[in-house]
């Protein structure tokens, strides 16, 4: 049948008249229509986060030989593993204990026992982590408790680590998903393992939830410069963006598990985010040797100033003239792009950590963060994003919506036009319906290439979003102008 012939096919329950569907295209891009979509309540549509297992499972990739493992649905699982693979465009090596209806009703213990004992001999892995879908959580399994039966019953061979979490997605976001699974891989793989007297010397790094592997990278850079060793707990830089040599490597990369255990005897802890490593932060502290700091993203040159300086300050060392002179070239590069950002108005969304990021970055640009909206936000973030447009020239008048979804946001951009959005793929519908550009700085990135390997954060991470948005700004000037004003020179 041709195209033709099966559209033809289709009968329609309710024919709606063109005239009605051009009105409601129009009515949606109204002041009055507006005010009706932020009135909802009950509704959430096209939101700006995932949920907790899809953070949970991120993470459990971060570790040697770790395989990630969903007690729940196998449906859920898959939503998590698609969306990492799409967004790395890498395999996402991932178990679930498929609960199924039994399971609804008796609870999964059976599944977990028997799923257990099929993932060791299947896929040999050097720890296990265990986080949960919803269903489980609904109906009230005790995790704790299955998990030190299967033990008792030899389901997963002794001494093998098998960290878990809760996470329960009706409540926070991947955020604290990610946050819950760290702290449990840490408070397993550290336990006895702080002696009294040792010091390995090194920093432990810790990320945030932050699905950018050139992120990871940069760090690394940067310390490898300062000359200070290093361990990056959670490190997916080599999970998820192995070289394709011809080798299928199922636990590519992630933080040695013996470095993991040892990180309780650093000389210092860093993480990085303090939104995605509140309960993860607040442990280290009160358990782990060393000194503490909970940092901002190093987003833009006032954080990535105070991040090189606190390294400077906890290892005694000052910063290498290598990266002085990188930050001269960021300062240099923000100087001769000013002129093509200075003044445009945003419109931003995404996870905490990535927000005050953005609008760090944009102030610094002379830009205007305008409409400012995340889905999973909390009055303290929200005192913190206003501090940060109160101490800049270029926050007046720029608002911040919290617990609000994207389609909230193309009401606003809608209504109130901006010059461009900064969020992740989800965006790009409203982007398109004001038709603006989209730039794609969060996670998940579904419809580009390569974008997870460009860093954001350091000096580095300046010149690469400074190049993606004036670039874009400089074509759409080339594409949209008259002729005479078509010019070599921009
Ligand atoms: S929100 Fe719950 S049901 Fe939906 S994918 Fe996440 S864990 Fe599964």
């Amino acid at each position: 049948m041709s195209a033709t012939e099966s559209a033809a096919a289709v009968k329609y329950v309710t024919e709606t008249p063109p005239e009605e569907i051009a009105r409601v295209k129009e009515w949606i891009n109204s002041e009055e229509y507006k005010e009706k979509n932020f009135a909802r309540q009950a509704l959430v549509i096209n939101p700006a986060h995932g949920c907790q297992p899809l953070g949970a499972e991120m993470v459990a990739h971060g570790f040697e030989g770790s395989l990630p493992f969903t007690h729940g649905s196998q449906g859920c699982a898959s939503y998590y593993r698609s969306t990492l693979n799409r967004h790395f465009r890498e395999p996402a090596p991932a178990v679930s204990d498929s609960m199924t209806e039994d399971g609804a009703v008796f609870g999964g213990q059976n599944n977990l026992h028997e799923a257990l004992e099929n993932a060791v001999a299947l896929y040999k892995p050097k720890m296990i982590s265990i986080f949960t879908s919803c269903m489980p959580e609904v109906i009230g399994d005790d995790l704790t408790a299955f998990i030190k039966n299967a033990k008792q019953k030899g389901c997963v061979p002794e001494g093998l680590p098998v960290p878990y979490a809760n996470t329960p997605s009706f409540n926070g976001s991947h955020v604290h998903g990610y946050d819950a699974m760290l702290l449990s891989i840490l408070q397993t793989l550290t336990e006895g393992k702080q002696i009294e007297g040792r010091c390995t010397g090194k920093l432990n790094l810790i990320a945030g939830c932050d699905f950018n592997t050139g992120n990871y990278r940069e760090y690394k850079r940067i310390l490898e410069a300062f000359g200070i060793p290093c361990t990056v707990l959670g490190d997916i830089s080599e999970t998820f963006d192995s070289p394709c040599d011809g080798t299928y490597r199922m636990y590519a990369g992630g933080t040695k598990l013996e470095d993991a255990a040892d990180s309780i005897n650093g000389k210092a802890t860093i993480t990085l985010g303090p939104y995605a490593t509140s309960k993860t932060f607040g442990w280290i502290k009160d358990n782990y040797s060393g000194k503490h700091a909970s940092m901002p993203m190093p987003v833009g040159i006032e954080k990535t100033d105070a991040f090189l300086m606190k390294i400077a300050e906890l290892f005694g060392k000052p910063v290498p003239a290598s990266l002085k002179a990188e930050r001269g070239r960021a300062v240099d590069a923000m100087t001769d792009a000013h002129q093509y950002i200075h003044g445009k108005k945003f419109a931003v969304y995404g996870d905490p950590d990535y927000l005050i990021a953005y609008v760090t970055f944009l102030l610094e640009m002379g830009a205007k963060p305008y409409h400012i909206l995340c889905s999973k936000g909390s009055k303290k973030l929200e005192k913190e994003i206003q501090a940060l447009l109160d101490a800049s020239l270029y926050g007046k008048d720029c608002k911040i919506y919290m617990n609000k979804d994207l389609w909230h946001m193309r009401s606003l951009v809608v209504t109130d036009p901006v010059d461009a959005m900064i969020g992740d793929t989800h965006g790009k519908f409203a982007a398109r319906d004001a038709g603006i550009p989209l730039f794609r700085f969060g996670f998940p990135i579904f419809d580009r290439v390569n974008l997870h390997r460009y860093p954001l954060v350091g000096y580095q991470g300046i010149i690469n979003m400074i190049t993606f948005i004036c670039n874009k700004f400089i074509d759409i000037k080339d594409e949209t102008c008259e002729d005479r004003f078509f010019e070599m020179m921009r």
